[in-house]
């Protein structure tokens, strides 16, 4: 039989499970004929930082000229504020530019990398796309099990990718714990440290990830433009790490990978302070409306630290997302994330929020009276 052209491909590349987007609001109005509201994708629901916005439509007129492919400016405002080089940061089209490209720089077919189930599905991708060896090592009460990555390291493993937070399940690690993992990770290994979650998190001691980088530490720190600035459609993010490594990245990667309008937004995004706050406040007040609502309702969730929550809404959760839907609410099924019991809901402002609770209510006390219905008939 003749070949055909899909043979080219290879195997660990036509096996790979794509990533699902979160739907866009759009498409679902579209399609349902209704007005949507989206908690799927962990978005800034205060809209973007409106300094990054006036600074992006002035560098939208110089449109005509390539950008800067090295993002100096920005670079050179992250090194000043993290007190690193401007060469431990390198700028990516959305922090997910750097996963990938920290796999395509070390992994290769018989190599490993190792990182968590119940993670973020792009990790999976990013190894499983280089030909190397996914190891996945179970989560322990929703959380990184620290101490199981660092057994799973074998001599063929060249990287580990860690979220802390982790998404989808919110939860978080901290310093100490981090520092520890890291004296029984050989050296030769890099660990990409994302913390695209890192501004809401609050908890004491919960990072030293930048001074670890100033150590010299085998660690690449990821961040991202895309949660509390508000900026996820501009596609902006960085990496804090060893200049040697991003040195070498810089040199397979897409000649100007973020637009100076993206780079021109994110460079007034990082010193608008009082839109900073306010999000942080505003996803603060979001999550305890929410924890509140969802513990009246009897509804189990994970203890949030982000700005999501995992809802353990029981069998068919991806059956009550679509439904969720059809009212109008936008969240996120779960089941191809490995919990086929949950959704993921984002924090949105107040009302959205609510608009929230008040349809998990309504699918509930319906799902409740179809039971009841079911048991009266025998
Ligand atoms: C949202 C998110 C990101 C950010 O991705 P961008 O490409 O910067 O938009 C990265 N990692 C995790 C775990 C996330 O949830």
């Amino acid at each position: 039989m003749a070949k055909s052209f899909q043979d080219g491909i290879p195997q660990y590349i036509r096996e790979i499970d794509a990533y699902i987007p979160g739907k866009p609001v759009e498409e679902v109005e579209r399609e349902l004929g209704i007005r949507a509201i989206k908690l799927a994708s962990n978005e800034n629901p205060l809209g973007p930082s409106p300094m990054g916005v006036e600074a992006a439509k002035k560098a939208l007129g110089e449109s005509n000229r390539y950008s800067d492919g090295g993002s100096y400016y920005l670079r050179e405002a992250l090194a000043k504020r993290q007190e690193v080089a401007r060469e431990n940061i390198l700028v990516g089209c959305g922090s997910t530019d750097l996963i990938h490209l920290a796999a395509s720089v070390l992994l290769g077919p018989g190599e490993s990398a190792v990182t968590s189930e119940g993670s973020f599905p792009l990790y999976y991708i990013a190894i499983e796309k280089m030909g190397a060896k996914l190891i996945a090592v179970p989560l322990k009460n929703y959380s990184f099990d620290l101490d199981a990555i660092a057994r799973a390291v074998e001599p063929e493993t060249k990287l580990i990718y860690i979220a802390n937070p982790n998404n989808p399940t919110g939860t978080v690690f901290g310093a100490d714990a981090f520092g520890e993992f890291l004296t029984k990770v050989p050296e030769r290994v890099l660990v990409v440290l994302d913390e695209a979650y890192y501004e809401y998190v609050s908890m004491p001691n919960y990072s030293r990830s930048i001074e670890l980088v100033q150590e010299g530490r085998n660690i690449l720190v990821l961040r991202t433009f895309s949660k509390v600035y508000g900026l996820a459609g501009l596609r902006i993010g960085y990496g804090i790490g060893p200049a040697e490594l991003l040195a070498e990245i810089d040199k397979i990667r897409l000649p100007i990978p973020v637009s100076g309008v993206a780079q021109a937004a994110a460079l007034a995004a990082l010193d608008d302070e009082e839109h900073v706050r306010r999000s942080i406040e505003v996803n603060r007040e979001g999550l305890a409306q929410l924890g509140t609502g969802l513990h009246e309702m009897g509804v189990k969730f994970v203890p949030s630290v982000t700005n999501f929550i995992l809802v353990q809404v029981g069998r068919g959760a991806d059956a009550l997302a679509t439904e969720m839907m059809k009212l109008g609410v936008i969240v996120r099924p779960m089941g191809w994330m490995g919990f086929p019991e949950a959704i993921r809901v984002s924090v949105g402002t107040a009302e959205e929020n609510d608009a929230f609770l008040r349809a998990l209510g309504q699918l509930q006390a319906s799902a409740g009276s179809a039971k009841r219905s079911e048991r009266v008939r025998g």
